[in-house]
């Protein structure tokens, strides 16, 4: 059992009753894991009858529509005054998926205001925040993994359904680009065993998520590969970059260019890709890598983010011309080190 009696969890068990409010948020711009883990969560709680809402940053690709309880999200972004008022009115607060309050965006004055109990599940390093109960495990797929072990934690076999199961389930598929990597332990196999009891449908939930896809979003990965796409085999990476002329050009909604970053390290010799994408006032930054080369780090160094070792993201305030070059600027300090890493 990973989750320990010495990070208090009979001692939270007693504490939630069913006058508690429990509030539960993730990350902003929330992905399968993110919104997995939330819900599963969600239906754990409402399942038991307990006052439980579900609070998201901002808003979410249409592909996670269909999970479980997307309904009863709220969106912060679009939901300011009531959103801080049922937050100010939690007795839990529960952050899933981040470990940093920044992470939570326009949220996080709210959060960090709050004088409830704050119950942190997540599973990445270095966690920046002060929270009353840390459930912090690096080790695991994904925050949804980690939910499946606090319900049995919880002792709360009982409340595992349909709904919880196929949350989890979504949010280790997709933390994990379908169990090919962040994989390796035997336990992640044996929870995947133990959800599909629960008779959720594995390949339809692949098809809702990978084969929902516009046609323009079809096209415009298309173009970032045929035309963007940048590679240095010299320092094993590769970067893609989208400007929002680009982005008009090929109807870009929220979530078009999800996964297009991992495309690149599919390609002989390359295990260090980087995906550049032009905001409205800043450029987000996606990285990804095999093997040991922690794109976590250089992220927090160069570009005000971070993530795991294989995954992370960042910023940047300069131009997307001018991020790009910053970037490419800074692989030969990191050839002989990605050089190694393909050995
Ligand atoms: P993605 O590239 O899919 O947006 O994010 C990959 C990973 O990096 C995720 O685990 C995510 O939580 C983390 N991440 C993405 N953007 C940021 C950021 O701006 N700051 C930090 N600290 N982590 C980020
Ligand atoms: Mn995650």
């Amino acid at each position: 059992m990973i989750v320990k009696e010495s990070e208090g969890i009979s001692e939270l068990k007693e504490r939630l009753t069913v006058q508690s409010k429990i509030v539960i948020t993730t990350h902003q711009n929330p992905d399968g894991d993110a919104l997995g883990s939330m819900l599963a969560l969600y239906w754990f709680f409402r399942n038991q009858g307990f006052d439980v809402t579900a609070i998201s940053p901002n808003d979410y690709p249409e592909f996670l529509f269909w999970l479980p309880g997307n309904d009863i999200v709220i969106d912060f972004y679009k939901n300011r005054k009531k959103c801080e008022q049922i937050i100010n009115e939690a007795n839990f607060l529960f952050l899933v998926d981040y470990n940093d309050t920044r992470r939570a965006a326009e949220m996080k004055d709210s959060i960090d205001a709050a004088q409830c109990c704050k119950v942190m599940i997540d599973h990445h390093p270095f966690p920046q925040m002060i929270v009353d109960y840390s459930f912090s495990f690096t080790e695991v797929s994904s925050t949804s993994e980690l939910i499946y072990e606090f319900i049995m934690a919880m002792d709360g076999h009982a409340w595992m359904n349909k709904s919880v199961a196929e949350c989890i389930y979504t949010g280790i598929m997709t933390d994990t680009g379908c169990f090919s990597y962040n994989s390796s332990r035997p336990r992640t196999f044996e929870i995947v065993a133990d959800l599909l009891n629960y008779s959720i449908e594995k390949d339809v939930i692949y098809s809702r998520i990978y084969d929902s896809y516009s046609a323009h979003r079809m096209r415009l990965l298309g173009y970032c590969l045929g035309q963007k796409m940048q590679v240095f085999p010299e320092y094993n990476t590769a970067l893609i970059s989208l400007s929002l002329d680009e982005q008009k050009l090929y109807n870009f909604v929220s979530g078009d260019t999800e996964g297009f970053v991992n495309y690149p390290l599919s390609i002989k010799g390359i295990c260090f890709t980087a995906m550049f994408i032009e905001n409205k006032d800043k450029v987000k930054i996606s990285f990804r890598s095999r093997g040991s080369f922690p794109v976590n780090a250089l992220s927090e160094k160069y570009f005000s983010g971070g993530g795991h070792t294989n995954a992370a993201g960042g910023e940047s305030r300069l131009s997307l011309d001018e991020t790009v070059k910053k970037f490419v600027d800074l692989l030969p300090q990191y050839a002989q080190q990605l050089n190694e890493n393909m050995r």
